[in-house]
């Protein structure tokens, strides 16, 4: 028996242990464990690849530059690595998510150069599969890289997170896959070199124009698209490399992302194909929305203790802002109080609120929030009518009434919580300054609305003062 044998093996259990992974991640109460099958997994794989790579190497003429490099890689990746995790902040996380993606779209491309440039003992009859596993390595990849670079910009907010609206865009995507798809066949039969390089420019101008293309609220499905990208990115990289555990592995993360993508666009009321397409078909809103739509009233701390104080139901919406501020503890403890006193509390959580799938069901887990008070979108989006108060906390987008009744705004036809239908809303931001889709919100300026202006962390501590 030797060493490929027994990392065969290995592959086989950690890829199981990915599948018991992803199982656990489905749901609060065994996602811890979900997380320890998935870090034992990797490890399993991780130890074994590189006991295969170093007896490989070792048989080589260069085994010593050959394991230099290779460890020399290992330890400055590694660092890297664990040096961004440990200081990345949580509200960091998407844009760190999106710059990872892009490394798996890099590294497939570059396995995709690598397969064309130095393939040997390919027997006659499989020529032709690797030059289009090559091919499908490398467009995959690229679309990945660039796409994944845009997201990162646009979440980090380097660059607009407007959809940009080329004229013609969706005959420029389409375009593109059609030459794709001519160039691969032209591929298979003379595998010339500027052909590698021409759809390798071509598709890292795909992903770029992709997701520069999706914007405001739609971002929240291209990051699960990307990841799904980078799966299949992934994939492709296993068959150059004939590694059985990279394929399993890449179809995991690429059907999982495709399947969180779908949910995701179902909770937007989104196509799913338009916005894997670039945005085909959405046309542009005809409404800028971002000027200010009357008068707003404002209102303080204490204020809004007596009105709580009186209240017989409360609802609290969370969104970014609420990440920003780091203001789930304070939100917690006002939350136990409230419940003390007799007062029916609960959270109404928008699929998209935050910059992650889930970022506030994380936050308020964190804070130690009871789950079954924390309601989904469509559990709590009835009984708004018969809530007394309402405390929008760094929320914006995701409570905006333009999406539900103004069909040119631009986040128009996404589901909303219903806040403006309580009796008193009170909304924790610093300023006027519009969410995430860069859309006024029309909550603001209604009678039964009140701004509660600053820092939600330090806003929340005060009126736990005032209690
Ligand atoms: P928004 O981004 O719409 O709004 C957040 C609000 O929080 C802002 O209006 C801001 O106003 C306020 N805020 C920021 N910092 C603070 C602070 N320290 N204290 C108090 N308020 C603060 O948030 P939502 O969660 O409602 O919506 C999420 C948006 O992000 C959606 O458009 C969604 O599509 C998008 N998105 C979601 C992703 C996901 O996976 N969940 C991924 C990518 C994008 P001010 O500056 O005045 O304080």
């Amino acid at each position: 028996m030797n060493v490929a044998f027994f990392a065969n093996a290995a592959y086989i259990v950690a890829a199981l242990l990915f599948i018991l992974s992803l199982a656990g991640l489905s749901n609060h109460e065994s996602a811890r464990s979900g997380l320890r099958f998935g870090i034992v997994g990797m490890t399993i794989a991780l130890v074994a690849t590189i006991w295969l790579t170093l007896t490989n190497l070792w048989a080589e003429s260069q085994a010593v530059l050959g394991i230099a490099i290779l460890v020399g890689a290992i330890l400055i990746g590694a660092a890297i690595g664990l040096w961004r995790a440990r200081v990345v902040e949580m509200t960091g996380m998407p844009e760190l998510i999106a710059l990872l993606h892009s490394f798996v779209g890099l590294a497939a491309v570059l396995i995709g150069w690598n397969g064309a440039l130095y393939a040997e003992d390919i027997a006659p009859e499989l020529v032709g599969i690797h030059h289009a596993e090559v091919f499908i390595g490398v467009f995959i990849g690229a679309v990945t890289f660039t796409g994944s670079i845009v997201a990162f910009l646009k979440l980090s907010a380097r660059i607009s997170s407007k959809p940009l609206m080329l004229p013609g865009k969706n005959g420029l995507n389409i375009a593109a896959l059609v030459l794709f798809v001519a160039f691969t066949v032209w591929y298979v039969i003379t595998p010339e070199l500027w052909l590698l390089v021409a759809v390798t420019a071509l598709a890292l101008l795909l992903g770029w124009h992709l997701v520069a293309s999706i914007g405001g609220g739609d971002m929240p499905v291209v990051i699960s698209m990307l990841n799904s990208y980078s799966g299949w990115a992934a994939a492709a990289a296993g068959f150059l490399l004939n590694n059985d555990l990279l394929i399993v592995t890449g179809a995991l993360v690429g059907s999982s992302g495709a399947y969180l993508s779908y949910i995701m666009c179902r909770a937007m009321n989104r196509s799913f194909i338009s916005v894997i397409t670039g945005g085909f078909g959405i046309e542009k809103p005809t409404a800028k929305g971002e000027e200010e739509v009357g008068e707003y009233r404002e209102t303080d701390a204490q204020a809004v203790a007596e009105l709580l104080s009186s209240a017989d139901t409360v609802i609290i919406t969370p969104g970014y802002g609420m990440a920003v501020a780091q203001a789930q503890y304070p939100v917690a403890e006002l939350t136990s109080q409230l419940r003390a006193k007799g007062v029916n509390v609960r959270f109404g959580i928008h699929p998209v609120a935050g910059r992650l799938p889930g970022h506030m069901n994380v936050l308020l887990a964190e804070a130690k929030v009871p789950y079954d008070i924390v309601l989904e979108m469509d559990e709590v989006n009835d009984d708004f009518e018969e809530t007394s108060v309402v405390l929008v906390i760094g929320a914006n987008d995701t409570c905006n009434p333009a999406a539900a009744e103004d069909p040119s705004s631009p986040i128009a036809g996404m589901p909303v919580l219903k806040v403006w239908e309580a009796d008193n809303v009170v909304v924790f931001k610093r300023s006027m300054a519009s969410g995430y889709a860069g859309v006024q919100n029309p909550l603001f300026f209604r009678e039964n609305a009140a701004m509660l202006f600053g820092d939600a962390k330090q806003r929340v501590e005060d009126i736990i003062r005032a209690l």
